[in-house]
């Protein structure tokens, strides 16, 4: 490629949203009579891991829409190894027991699915991603963005390592999105003064294939299943708790894990360090100007309790991957506004759909007190006791609710590439 060339995309940000919806692009316009020319702007490339390497603690739960993008994304292979594919949930309030009753069991089983998604490495799924990508045709150009200029036809993007030009730019460059900042594009965000720490630990007892989640006064523990019968926590805490806890010893934090997670799954030994991550709330007010489009973090932010950032912004890349194969396929700009304000109108409402349910979960099991409060937390038995409310969440977590892109539609059988995840 060169570099005085006009792009037809350049997605700036490589992370998983950024790299999925790039190959998406250049595998979305494979066969047709002039090439879809995309490049990605990300400075930091991860290396595919070698299959003996510890599994990494930054993990994500891939739901089955992510799966189906995925594998039109080229980057999916049968989940073997690496990939953990988990058969049931078990939601439970502070006030009860892991097995009592009033936990909220959701099983892969009841709804005839084989399961309810996939334990990921993070940099897995992006090294997969960027394989595909440059797989498929595309050019990664390991910079830094600095600013753009707008004009009538393309967009002037300055880099680290010089100047390019491209008809659409798509800002992938997560929560602190510089992109969104240069075109002006405004958000509403808010601290939830709470510190998600990761870890891998080792368990007393079997995972049994399933994700534990516990929600507490100050806080809220996941334990998601690894292939390799340990489990990556996630324990979005209080400031004030969270301070502690990574201040402790692997041996006191341990205890500390043991206390929170009621012995659910026995005594835990840390197996990695520990990472923090602030939690804030942020949702951009646009994701559109004209010629540029925000997706994944760069555009929405949210709690991680319910495990969906990645999943929503793959949905992103995905819906806006549809809208601009189609406007090309049609002969329409693809950069001009109203193409992109309908991937705008399809996308947000979804995501703020998701966002607000995620915050009655946080709001109200987590942290709530009161009347309200309780009513949700016995909700949980509630629902667990209706075959109907359960269908409706396990659609809801497997991602397969509301208007869906193509690409996350049941896919036909596709031949499954080597190199991809595995
Ligand atoms: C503790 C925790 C647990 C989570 N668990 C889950 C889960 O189970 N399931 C789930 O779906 N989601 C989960 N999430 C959310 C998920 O991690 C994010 O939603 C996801 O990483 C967003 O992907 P992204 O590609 O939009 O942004 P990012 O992953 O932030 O990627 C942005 C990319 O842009 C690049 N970049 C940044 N600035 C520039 C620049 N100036 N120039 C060029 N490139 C740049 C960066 O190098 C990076 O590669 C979790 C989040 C946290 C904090």
């Amino acid at each position: 490629m060169v570099m005085t060339d006009i792009l037809d995309v350049l997605v700036i940000g490589g992370g998983p949203v950024g790299a999925c919806i790039a190959a998406l692009l250049v595998r979305g316009a494979a066969g047709s009579a002039t090439p879809f020319r995309v490049a990605v702007l990300e400075p930091k490339r991860p290396q595919m891991p070698l299959s003996d390497s510890p599994i990494d603690p930054r993990v994500v739960a891939v739901a089955r829409s992510s799966e189906r993008i995925l594998e039109v994304a080229g980057a999916w292979a049968p989940p073997l190894g690496r990939v953990t594919p988990y058969e049931r949930m078990r939601i439970w309030h502070e006030s009860v027991s892991a097995a009592s009753s009033r936990a909220l069991v959701f099983d892969a089983a009841d709804v005839g699915e084989p399961n309810l998604g996939y334990i990921v490495e993070s940099r897995l799924l992006q090294a997969a991603l960027l394989d595909a990508f440059v797989e498929g045709g595309g050019w990664i150009e390991p910079a830094q963005f600095v600013g753009l200029r707008i004009g009538a036809e393309y967009v002037n993007v300055d880099t680290s390592s010089g100047t390019l030009a491209a008809r659409v730019v798509i800002g992938a460059d997560g929560a602190q999105s510089a992109v969104r900042q240069a075109v002006g594009l405004t958000v509403e965000s808010s601290d939830y003064r709470q510190t998600a720490i990761v870890a891998t630990v080792a368990t007393e007892r079997s995972h049994e294939k399933t994700a534990w989640q516990r929600f507490m006064r100050d806080g809220t523990l996941a334990f998601l299943p690894l292939a390799d019968g340990t489990s990556s926590i996630v324990w979005s805490a209080d400031d004030s708790v969270a301070s502690v806890l990574l201040a402790a010893s692997p041996t006191d934090f341990a205890l500390e894990l043991d206390r929170a997670s009621d012995w659910a799954l026995g005594a835990t030994r840390l197996i990695s360090e520990r990472a923090s991550f602030p939690l804030r709330r942020l949702a951009a007010h646009r994701y559109v100007a004209q010629r540029v489009a925000l997706i994944g973090d760069a555009a929405h932010v949210v709690h991680p309790l319910a495990g969906q950032g990645v999943n929503l912004g793959l949905l992103d890349a995905a819906a806006l991957a549809q809208v601009l194969l189609d406007a090309r396929r049609e002969r329409e700009d693809p950069g001009a506004l109203r193409v992109l304000r309908q991937y705008e109108r399809w996308r947000k409402s979804e995501v703020a759909f998701m966002s607000s349910a995620i915050d009655v979960f946080d709001r109200f099991l987590a942290h709530g007190t009161g009347p309200l409060a309780r009513l949700a937390q016995h909700g949980l038995g509630w629902v667990n006791r209706s075959q109907e409310l359960k269908r409706f969440f396990i659609g809801r977590a497997l991602g397969i609710a509301g208007e869906l892109p193509r690409a996350a539609q049941r896919p036909a059988r596709i031949e499954r590439r080597g190199g991809a995840l595995s």
